[in-house]
Parts: structure tokens; C-alpha cells; sequence
């Protein structure tokens, strides 16, 4: 057979070129789908690319891998919901952590240097914490598991001695000292039991609200293991190092992006146990009052502004159809329709946007916390959708769990209308103040049916 493995490192370095295209077009909501094509194709290529690899074996066994993993990811991506898609990036960033401790095992049970298999441990250690605690992230936000914080008194303490023991475990089996009468096979799975029950550990007190910053986290973790794993091969595999290097990258900045979005600092969100305690007994003043469709269609009609804030709500319902009938009718009418877009609203980054560009909402008619927070006190009426946490005042409430969260501030405005179907809280789990404003009025009702209902109502004036 002809060797033809000398194609295999300027592929992978066309791949890689390719991988930064897809993902600089992923940085624009208007590219972002194209961008995924790109990296999808690359990542194809570079798969394909690998089987000219000489040392490959077990043809049949990767093929059969390929396809039942291809086909259980296309048949489950295909299948999810979109208020569903955080856990998929939970559980599939789980699957590349523990794909990359896979390899690091492999290596170590291989022929090795001491420099590959320092860095096959390193590897090991971090892909086998992303993938238990990417796991329990999962079980978190698929209601496997209370999403509250699970808290136990030294907690910190012991979390940092199971760290520091397979840490341990890990200098051992690269050292194996004759005074301790531990065999390299004794080893190797102490090794990954400690650095499995570390991720275990260190996901479970951070609570579900948290959860998207964490999988962040998580995702740089397993680019950052990737390729160190990419670095124990007796030649480097570039494409392993270089990937790895870019999804860590990425989700570094990102893990980074969603903290400050939320005015915490990573440290606070990793060892705060955000929400782990009931908020400080505050009363809350005022009380909750309802309104009918079509006073809301009047207020609405005969506003100069509008500023929509969608939030989960509107995504639970799949709403954003009638958001964009709401809107047209609106326009029609020479109201100013604006949306506010709070970074964490939903169940994922950039979730809002994406719900709202399928309904075909173009991108100009959407503003970030920093561009609309002024413009509240100007705005006749306020339509909350679904949304709860981004919206409530009681983050800038000393002694609420929310205190310090950047949100929208909604309460400014003329008219505060608010969608939803009943008493239910936040992904947070903590009570509004908003509801209970003289200003603002509840419209109950699943979104989509109350939104047909302002439709119609805005239409018969
Ligand atoms: P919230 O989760 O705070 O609130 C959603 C509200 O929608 C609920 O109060 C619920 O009230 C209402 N609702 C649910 N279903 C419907 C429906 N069919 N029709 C109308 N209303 C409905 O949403 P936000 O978007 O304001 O905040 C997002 C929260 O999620 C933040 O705490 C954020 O930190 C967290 N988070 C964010 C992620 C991200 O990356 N964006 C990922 C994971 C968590 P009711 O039951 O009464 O209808």
C-alpha cells in the first residue's frame, strides 16, 4: 500500500486554519451558523486524515466506534430541545474530557518517556475532572439532581485533600518509589478514582444557575487536557495540540466573559455555593396585580416604545414566532420596538439571540444590558417574557443571593408588563421584587397563548 502519511501534518495544519475561520465566524450571530459548518468540515477532514497514519491498527473497531458515537450524537442533537442544549454541551464535553483521559491511560500503559508521560498524567488528571464534573453538571440541569448547591461542613477541605491526593497518585506512578510496595496497576487506578471523584466534589456545591459558566470552564478544561495529550504522543499529533490549545483558549475567554456578565468572580462562583443559603427573610413591599390582554394591546399600541426582555420563558414556550408578530404589528403602528438582551438570559450563551433570529428578527433590534439600561426610565411600556432572574431588582439588594448581578433595569421603566403563567421563581430560586412594584402588571398565561392574544388585541385597535 502506498504510504501516504506524509499528508497527514500539512492536513492537519489546513484543518486548523480552517478550525479559526469557523470559529471567528462563530463570533457573529448573522456567521455563526456557517462558522459551525466550517469546523464540522475540518473536523471530518482531520479525522479522515488520521487513518493514513501508519501506526493506525483495529480498522474495523475505530469504524464501528465512529459510527455508533456519530450516529448517537446526530440522532441526539437532532432529537434536543432547545431549552435542552446546555445539557448536551454538558454531556458532550464530558465525553472529550474523558475521551482525553482515555488517551492519557493508553499512553501510560504504553511505552513512554518520563516528559510524555508528565504530560499524559497532566492530561489525564484534568480530562478525568472535566468529565465527572461535566457529568454532574449534567445530571444538574437535566433535573437528575437537586440544581441547589450540595454543601457539607469542611467541604473545601476535603475537596483540596482528594485534589492533592491524586495529584500525589499521579507523582507516584510516574516516580514509582521502590520504598512504597505499590505496583504500577494499583496506582493507575487510584490515580483516575481521586481525579474522577474531584470533579465529582468540585461540581457539586456549585449550584444550577451557575451551571453554564462551570461547562464553560469544563470545555477549556478538556481543550487544555486534549492537548497535552496531543504533546505524550512519541511524535506530537499537531492537530490534537493545537485543537486542544483553541478550545481552551475559547472557553477560557468565555468562562471569563460569563463571569464578569454576572459581576462574580470565578473563585465566587466555584467556592461560593451561590444560592445555597435562603435570602435574608426581606419583606418584600407591595403586592402582585394581574391584567387582562387587552388593556396590555391598548397600553402597547399607543406607546412611542417598547423594549421586549425576552427570557427562558419565551424559550420554554417557543414563542419568539408571535414576539415577531407582536412586533410587526407594533411597527405598523410607528411604536419603537426595541429588545433588551441580558447575557444570561435563557438556558445557554447567546440563546435569546438565536431564538429570535429564527423568528427572523434582525440583529439591529437588538441592544445588550450596557446599551438599553439607560434608555428604561424613557420607556412607556416594558414586555417581560419569560424572563425572571435578569430581571430582578433585588440584585441590587445587599443580603440577596443576587446582589451584585448585572441586570436589566427593567423597574425604571413607565410600564412594567410581565408573561408568565404563574408564581414560578427563577432559575435562581429567589422571589422578585419586580412583581411587586406599583408600575408593573402581571399577564398570566403560557407565552405563546398570551402573546396571540396581544396580537389580536393590537390588531382590533
Ligand atoms: P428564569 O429562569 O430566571 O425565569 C424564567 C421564568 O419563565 C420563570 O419565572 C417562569 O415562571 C417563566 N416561564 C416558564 N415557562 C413559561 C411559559 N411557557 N410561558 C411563560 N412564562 C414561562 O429566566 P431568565 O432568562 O430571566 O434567567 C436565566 C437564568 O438561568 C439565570 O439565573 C441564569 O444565570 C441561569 N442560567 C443561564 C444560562 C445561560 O447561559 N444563559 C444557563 C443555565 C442557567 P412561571 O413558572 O410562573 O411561568
Amino acid at each position: 500500500m502506498i504510504d501516504l502519511s506524509f499528508l497527514i501534518d500539512p492536513v492537519y495544519i489546513a484543518t486548523i486554519i480552517i478550525f479559526i475561520i469557523g470559529l471567528q465566524r462563530m463570533s457573529h450571530p448573522l456567521t455563526a451558523r456557517s462558522g459551525i459548518v466550517w469546523a464540522g468540515a475540518a473536523m471530518l477532514i482531520a479525522t479522515l486524515v488520521t487513518f493514513l497514519s501508519p501506526e493506525l491498527t483495529n480498522f474495523a473497531l475505530i469504524a464501528i466506534a465512529i459510527v455508533i458515537g456519530g450516529g448517537l450524537g446526530y440522532i441526539a442533537a437532532k432529537r434536543v430541545a432547545m431549552t435542552d442544549m446546555p445539557q448536551m454541551v454538558a454531556i458532550y464535553n464530558g465525553m472529550g474530557g474523558g475521551a482525553a483521559a482515555g488517551i492519557a491511560a493508553v499512553h501510560l500503559l504504553g511505552t513512554t518517556t518520563p516528559a510524555t508521560s508528565t504530560l499524559a498524567v497532566i492530561g489525564g488528571l484534568i480530562g478525568a475532572v472535566s468529565f465527572s464534573g461535566s457529568m454532574i453538571a449534567f445530571m444538574k440541569l437535566q433535573g437528575w439532581m437537586r440544581p441547589r448547591p450540595i454543601t457539607f461542613p469542611g467541604q473545601q477541605v476535603i475537596n483540596m485533600a482528594v485534589l492533592a491526593l491524586a495529584a500525589l497518585s499521579g507523582i507516584l506512578l510516574l516516580w514509582q518509589p521502590f520504598f512504597i510496595p505499590l505496583s504500577f496497576s494499583a496506582y493507575l487506578p487510584l490515580f483516575f478514582i481521586l481525579s474522577l471523584a474531584f470533579g465529582i466534589l468540585m461540581t457539586l456545591p456549585i449550584g444550577g444557575a451557575d451551571m453554564p459558566v462551570v461547562i464553560s470552564m469544563y470545555n477549556a478544561f478538556t481543550g487544555l487536557a486534549v492537548g497535552l495529550d496531543g504533546f505524550s504522543f512519541a511524535t506530537p499529533n499537531y492537530a490534537m495540540v493545537i485543537a486542544g490549545i483553541i478550545v481552551g483558549a475559547a472557553g477560557t475567554l468565555l468562562t471569563v466573559l460569563m463571569a464578569r456578565a454576572m459581576n462574580r468572580s470565578i473563585a465566587n462562583i466555584l467556592f461560593g455555593a451561590f444560592g445555597a443559603t435562603e435570602e435574608t427573610a426581606t419583606e418584600i413591599q407591595g403586592s402582585i396585580r394581574s391584567i387582562e390582554a387587552d388593556d396590555v394591546g391598548a397600553m402597547l399600541a399607543y406607546a412611542n416604545t417598547v423594549v421586549i426582555v425576552p427570557g427562558y420563558g419565551m424559550a420554554v414556550a417557543q414563542a419568539q414566532q408571535r414576539v415577531k408578530e407582536l412586533m410587526d404589528q407594533l411597527e405598523s403602528r410607528n411604536v419603537t420596538v426595541k429588545f433588551a438582551i441580558h447575557p444570561v438570559a435563557g438556558r445557554m450563551p447567546g440563546h435569546m439571540n438565536v431564538l429570535l433570529a429564527e423568528a427572523g428578527i434582525s440583529y439591529d433590534h437588538l441592544f445588550d444590558r450596557d446599551e438599553i439600561n439607560q434608555e428604561f426610565p424613557d420607556t412607556d411600556v416594558v414586555l417581560v417574557i419569560g424572563a425572571n432572574d435578569v430581571v430582578n431588582p433585588a440584585a441590587h439588594r445587599q443580603g440577596s443571593p443576587l446582589y451584585g448581578m448585572p441586570i436589566l433595569d427593567v423597574e425604571q421603566a413607565k410600564n412594567v408588563i410581565v408573561l408568565k403563567r404563574g408564581q414560578g421563581r427563577g432559575f435562581s430560586g429567589i422571589e422578585n421584587d419586580l412583581f411587586y412594584r406599583d408600575n408593573t402588571r402581571m399577564l398570566y398565561g403560557d407565552a405563546k397563548e398570551t402573546l396571540g392574544e396581544l396580537v389580536q388585541a393590537v390588531k382590533r385597535l
